[in-house]
Order: C-alpha cells, then sequence, then structure tokens
C-alpha cells in the first residue's frame, strides 16, 4: 500500500511535468540516450570472424508480424521452401500488440451506400478470420453503430487463440519458424541480396535464400541492404495501449453516455448476460478531469475493444513526444515513459469514471506499438492523391478502401484504391520484396497503407512473388506482373 502510495507520487508528478523536465531532474532515471549522443562515433573495435552458414530457404521472410505471417504462408502455398525469422516467441507483431480492431476488410459503404458493399480483401486474410472465427477467436466482422463514418466494421480478433491458431497455419503449409531470432544483417554481392545474418541463443549464422521479403515493420534488412530509408518522426507515430479487467462496462459506458462523450459503438453477444459492448470509443479530454492532463500530453480517445465480459482488452491513449523509433536509447525511453502514462491512465480512469473502480491492468504490449518509423523508398510511392482519388494501377496486386483519418480523409464515393507491385520493389536491389508498415512516404498516405489489413494483403502479394521469382530463377523486378495477379486471383485474391 505505502509502495501503491508512492508510485501514484511518481505517476502524478510526471503528469503534472512537462516530461523532458522530469528526465532533467533525474526523478526515476538518467536519460541514456542524452549520454550516449554525446559518445566519440569514430571510435570502433575492428572484428574478424567466421559466420557458419546453416541453411538456405527458397524464401525468407524477415519478420513474423502482421505482412509477414500472410507472406510466408502464400511463399509456402505457392511451394516455395520458405522460412519465417521472428524476434519474439509469437508470430502476429503489431496487429495483437498495438492494433485494435482490424481496419478493414470493407470499403467505407455505411457512409457511401451507393456505392455499396464491397469486401476488398479476400484470400489469406480472410482464411485467418474464418479460421480464427471457428477456434472462438472472432466474432466476424461487425458492424459499426456509431462512428460508422470513420469503419463500416471493426474486425476483433482474440490475440491468445490467434497466436494459437496461426501456428496451425504455418504448420499445415509447410512453413518452417525460427522463433526469439533477430535479423542482424543482410548478406549480397554486387546490388544482389542472397540472405541474411541472424543472432539467437544458438549464436550467429547465415542463412541463404533465393527471395527475401522484408516484413520487419523496421526496414531493418532493406535498410542494411543499402537501400534508402528515410525515418521522420511524426507525432503521435508510437503508443502503448493497455488492457483492463474487473471493469464494469456497462456502468461505465451509462456514465460515459450522460457525459455525451461516446463517439463509437458496437453491441454483440459476447456470452455475457448483461455485458454486450465490444467497442467503445469516447473522449476522455471532454471530461474535467481528463482535459488537463489530455491536452497537454497531447493524448486522445481511447478507443478501447471490450472482448469478453468486465474486460476492456485494449484502451488506446497514449502518446509521447516524437521518438526516433529505431534508436535503441529512445525505444528504451519510449517503454519507460509510456509505461508511466498507462499507469497514470488506469488511475485517472478507476478514480474518475464510474464502473472502472476495481479495475486493473491485465495486458501491456511485448513491445510498445511503432506506426511509423523507416520507409522505403520503392519503385512507385503511393501518394494520397492516388488515395483519395481511388487510383487503379495495371499492375495492382491488392486493393485497399480505408484510411484512419476518416471522414477527415476520404478516399472519393466509399471507393478503394490499388496498390501497385511497385511500391513493393526497393529501389536499387535485387532479390527483396517489402511489405507492410514500411511503405509509403507520405504521412497522410502512409495513414491508410500501414494499417493491419492492407499490410496482410500487401503479405499475400509479397509472399506470391516471392515464391514465383525464387521458382523461376527470377529477381522479384524481372516477374511478369500479369502472371503474378492471375495467381492472386486465382488464390482468392480481389482485384476487380
Ligand atoms: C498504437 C497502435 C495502434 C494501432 N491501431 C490500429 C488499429 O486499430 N487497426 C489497424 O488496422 N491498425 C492499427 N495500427 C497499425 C498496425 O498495427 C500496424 O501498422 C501493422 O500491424 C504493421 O504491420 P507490419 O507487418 O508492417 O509490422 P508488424 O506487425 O509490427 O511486424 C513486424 C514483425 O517483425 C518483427 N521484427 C522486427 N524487426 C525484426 C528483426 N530485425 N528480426 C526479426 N524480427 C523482427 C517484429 O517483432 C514483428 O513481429 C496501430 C498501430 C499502433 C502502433
Amino acid at each position: 500500500m505505502k509502495n501503491d502510495k508512492l508510485l501514484y507520487k511518481i505517476i502524478f508528478q510526471y503528469l503534472k511535468s512537462d516530461s523532458q523536465d522530469m528526465w532533467k531532474q533525474g526523478i526515476t532515471l538518467v536519460s541514456v540516450a542524452e549520454r550516449t549522443r554525446g559518445m566519440k562515433r569514430e571510435n570502433f573495435i575492428t572484428e574478424s570472424r567466421k559466420t557458419p552458414i546453416t541453411d538456405e530457404y527458397d524464401v525468407l521472410v524477415a519478420g513474423g508480424g502482421t505482412a509477414g505471417t500472410i507472406a510466408a504462408l502464400a511463399a509456402a502455398r505457392n511451394g516455395a521452401r520458405t522460412l519465417i525469422i521472428e524476434r519474439h516467441g509469437h508470430l502476429g507483431g503489431s496487429m495483437i500488440n498495438g492494433a485494435g480492431p482490424l481496419h478493414s476488410f470493407f470499403n467505407l459503404y455505411k457512409a457511401f451506400p451507393e456505392t455499396g458493399k464491397i469486401q476488398v480483401v479476400r484470400g489469406i486474410p480472410d482464411e485467418l478470420i474464418r479460421r480464427l472465427t471457428q477456434a472462438g477467436g472472432c466474432m466476424g466482422h461487425l458492424e459499426q453503430e456509431i462512428g460508422f463514418e470513420y469503419d463500416s466494421v471493426a474486425t476483433i480478433i482474440d490475440w491468445e487463440i490467434y497466436k494459437h491458431v496461426i501456428f496451425n497455419m504455418m504448420q499445415e503449409s509447410g512453413v518452417k519458424l525460427m522463433l526469439h531470432t533477430f535479423v542482424t544483417d543482410v548478406i549480397k554481392e554486387e546490388n544482389s541480396v542472397k540472405g541474411v545474418i541472424v543472432e539467437s541463443k544458438s549464436g550467429r549464422e547465415a542463412i541463404l535464400a533465393k527471395t527475401v521479403v522484408d516484413c520487419t515493420g523496421d526496414a531493418d534488412v532493406a535498410f542494411r541492404s543499402g537501400v534508402e530509408c528515410p525515418n521522420t518522426y511524426p507525432d503521435g507515430h508510437v503508443g502503448m495501449p493497455f488492457g483492463m479487467t474487473g471493469v464494469d462496462i456497462p456502468k461505465a459506458a451509462a456514465y460515459l453516455e450522460k457525459q455525451g462523450v461516446i463517439y463509437s459503438m458496437i453491441h454483440a453477444d459476447k456470452g455475457s448476460s448483461y455485458d454486450n459492448i465490444v467497442r467503445m470509443g469516447f473522449h476522455l479530454n471532454k471530461l474535467p478531469e481528463f482535459a488537463e492532463y489530455m491536452n497537454k500530453s497531447g493524448l486522445w480517445g481511447p478507443l478501447t475493444l471490450a472482448r469478453h465480459e468486465n474486460e476492456f482488452s485494449f484502451i488506446n491513449t497514449t502518446n509521447i513526444k516524437p521518438l526516433d523509433a529505431v534508436d535503441i536509447h529512445e525505444i528504451t525511453r519510449a517503454e519507460i515513459e509510456l509505461r508511466a502514462q498507462v499507469m497514470a491512465m488506469a488511475e485517472l480512469l478507476r478514480r474518475h469514471v464510474p464502473g472502472f473502480k476495481n479495475g486493473y491492468i491485465s495486458w501491456t504490449p511485448v513491445h510498445f506499438g511503432v506506426r511509423r518509423s523507416r520507409i522505403v523508398s520503392c519503385d512507385y510511392d503511393i501518394s494520397i492523391d492516388d488515395i483519395v482519388n481511388a487510383r487503379r494501377f495495371a499492375d495492382e496486386v491488392a486493393v485497399y478502401g480505408f484510411h484512419d483519418c476518416a471522414p477527415r480523409i476520404i478516399i472519393k464515393d466509399g471507393k478503394y484504391y490499388g496498390i501497385p507491385y511497385r511500391a513493393l520493389l526497393p529501389k536499387g536491389v535485387e532479390n527483396l520484396i517489402v511489405a507492410g508498415r514500411l511503405i509509403t512516404s507520405n504521412w497522410e498516405a502512409h495513414m491508410s497503407t500501414r494499417n493491419t489489413v492492407s499490410c496482410m494483403a500487401q503479405g499475400q502479394a509479397a509472399g506470391t512473388a516471392a515464391a514465383l521469382a525464387a521458382q523461376n530463377g527470377k529477381s522479384p523486378r524481372d516477374l511478369d506482373t500479369e502472371d503474378l495477379r492471375t495467381v492472386l486471383r486465382e488464390q482468392g485474391v480481389f482485384l476487380d
């Protein structure tokens, strides 16, 4: 109890102060990032070592997250001997460690009924949802009741069931997994990628591949291959969602409704006799007890998911000043500062929102969430004009119909745009394809392409292309895009 009081004192000191001041005062820690910045970078050690080549694959997927898992399944199902390498002990990446509902398998049909309802992402991502639904890990695509000018549906998945189902799918498709393994470098001959260097408990290994797919989110492979990967830090590009259990959700909803702050809502049967709220968004900054803290820190929301009775599975309401999400000292600082915000927000909710009184934090992600870091310079860069004008491309390998800033930024008439194959091909390097949040340099355009369902659709295209390239002894850049699109269509991808 005494320790709790001390903790809250520190947290509320943090709330009141500018976080930079807190670092300077050294209340909790010395700012490591500040210290190392001053280190002289011209000091080096020289290493000479032999690294064993331990295996060789047709397709190697770096990063087993949202895009990478789908890429690996697509590659293996197209006959490639496929390896996926993931730094954590489970697959799924940000999709189960940051994202809430999966945005979006559909166009914005509820806001544009004249355009009609179109499921724009199908193929393997759709199969994943079916498998999760069969396993009790998804309630399908639920229609928004309030807030459908943002997204027509919310597709909500159970992350623990996902972790199990996706392993089964990998096994059935014959994908080889390397978990707890970090891709640290790239093997290159002239301008061709030939494989990667990995490090794990087993040590350092070289693994060769005919085609490499970079799905690391941070473009670790493309960057180390020498591709230009600008890294900019827009506000709101990192965050740490969290879960709270022991919450009387209907009671909280009744209070928030009375205050007039609810902006998103979905009800569904989640097996409870009194609680059927599965999605709720509320403007906490409109409540006087939260306004000062939220306005000062630039926090918004929260948007929540409630998969189970009494459980707010996902509360998305932390923010930090823009930082370099691929600088290890900044990463360390973010973990500490964002965790303090999680503690503070949970305490504010307990104190001021009826229903939260007995709530406790039940979940935080394995890694704080990064919306954007390095962006790979590709043969084509999708622009915001392409997106809002629903532009279609002769070489498109996926289509997508959601924008995270809707209705402020909206795709014309609730339609959808194409993702050209060229947008997945890094400039100036061969045998490498990329997919996920690491494409699209313009921030407003990125606010569409980076979303989970887009990343999955890109993943299927990238994995299929990688397999075809490996089989035909070609670099992905030399593939016939019509052949690729034919295979994708045959395998359920919607390109109409
Ligand atoms: C706070 C937050 C909220 C969000 N909310 C939503 C939402 O509600 N709906 C939505 O659709 N999208 C949302 N997003 C966006 C979405 O989650 C991501 O953009 C998307 O999941 C990224 O997919 P990805 O495959 O590119 O990367 P990830 O899914 O992050 O996959 C990258 C994988 O690579 C692994 N990896 C990284 N580097 C290495 C390495 N060197 N070696 C080995 N493995 C490595 C990682 O561990 C990870 O598993 C949110 C993002 C954040 C941060």
